[in-house]
């Protein structure tokens, strides 16, 4: 186990061919505890509407300047089509903390999907009450994906200003999660204005302590329409202090992610791609990744669903997605697994 200090040190750290050991190394941990095969979660954003007013991300519920949308029953079913078309083990439904969501209409859905497709279910909808993680995982949903985004109390609180909710409460809705049964998912921004080493540091220790089935992490990248962006926020750290929102800063915690929770799955995320549309996606699965999350919600939804700009593939289909998809991995020499793609225990 990786101590704190030792942490902080290869998230500074510069030289190149200590760098490339750190790759290795993950990469090695990656094949021994989940294989080479690339499981593909087909990601759903079912709404845009969110009551929450989270610093950093742009469907706030105070950004005015964006139209609001909520897929219809049939919107999602139709995609749901394309995930099994595509043999994507799994369909992600996402979206901003939505209450216009009814707990009942999603139980509905969940039905329909697990009992007429073998696709395993995830839902990332945010902070949602006992009662409707409850219902959801009898109606059949398999996992839940909800970042912490900043393990400590004071950011957290920064960066949620007009929130009732505490970082304490979030984690506790963690624990509900895993105590239903659910495979638990949470990551943080990597970036994020007044994150700093040290606390990096210790989200990456919380991935391990929580024992999380999913871990995601990507660069913050600053959307005009948020107080963060727009410098309302005050953060109280120095520069050096500060994490840097770059791609190689990303690739170390992807890296320092898999040397913690060897058996995790760690998608190479979207906002790695935006950063380094070239190679990204790629670079993330050979320095820990094994998953990827490919969009797809119908195009005119997903323009919609902006939560930092210029995000990889916006403008693409569920097609184009599917096509590029399988190209970067066979550039990779990596196969694309089949099934649901659960989290393997060894031991
Ligand atoms: N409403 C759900 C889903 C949020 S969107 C929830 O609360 O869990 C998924 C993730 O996108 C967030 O958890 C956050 O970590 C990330 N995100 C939001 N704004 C971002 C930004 N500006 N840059 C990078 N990532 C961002």
């Amino acid at each position: 186990m990786l101590t704190k200090e030792q942490i902080i040190n290869w998230l500074k750290e510069k030289d190149q061919t200590k760098l490339e050991k750190l790759w290795q190394q993950a990469d090695r941990l990656r094949i021994e505890n989940v294989g080479d095969e690339i499981h593909l979660r087909g990601l759903l954003e079912i709404s845009n509407y969110c009551q929450r007013h989270c610093a950093y991300c742009g469907i706030n519920g105070n950004n005015r300047t964006i139209e609001r949308y909520r897929m219809s029953e049939a919107d999602i079913l139709e995609a749901v089509k394309k995930i099994v078309r595509y043999d994507y083990g799994t369909v992600v439904m996402q979206s901003g903390e939505d209450r216009g969501l009814a707990p009942e209409w999603l139980e509905n859905i969940i039905k329909k999907i697990k009992t007429s497709t073998n696709l395993a279910l995830t839902l990332s909808l945010g902070q949602r009450s006992a009662e409707e993680l409850a219902a959801w995982r009898r109606a059949g949903a398999d996992r839940y994906l909800m970042r912490f985004e900043t393990s400590n109390a004071e950011l957290y609180r920064i960066l949620h200003p007009t929130e009732e909710t505490s970082l304490e409460q979030r984690l506790a809705t963690l624990k509900e999660i895993k105590g239903l049964g659910y495979e638990a998912g949470s990551g943080v921004m990597i970036g994020i204005p007044g994150q700093s080493w040290q606390s990096l540091a210790e989200d990456l220790l919380l991935f391990a302590k929580l024992d999380l089935d999913m871990i995601g992490v990507g660069p913050y990248i600053a959307h005009p329409q948020t107080d963060l962006a727009k410098g309302e926020i005050k953060t109280t750290i120095n520069k050096e202090e500060q994490v840097t929102a770059d791609e190689l800063t990303t690739y170390k915690v992807i890296a320092i992610t898999r040397i913690l929770c060897p058996e995790a799955n760690i998608p190479s995320t979207t906002a790695l791609a935006t950063l380094n549309k070239e190679s990204g996606r790629e670079l993330g699965l050979q320095r820990g990744a094994n998953v990827v999350m490919p969009n797809v919600t119908p195009p005119e939804y997903r323009i919609k669903y902006e939560i930092y700009p210029d995000k990889a593939c916006i403008k693409e289909t569920a097609e184009a997605c599917f096509g590029c998809l399988q190209k970067r991995i066979k550039s990779i020499a990596r196969k694309v697994a089949q099934g649901p793609g659960n989290r393997i225990r060894k031991k």
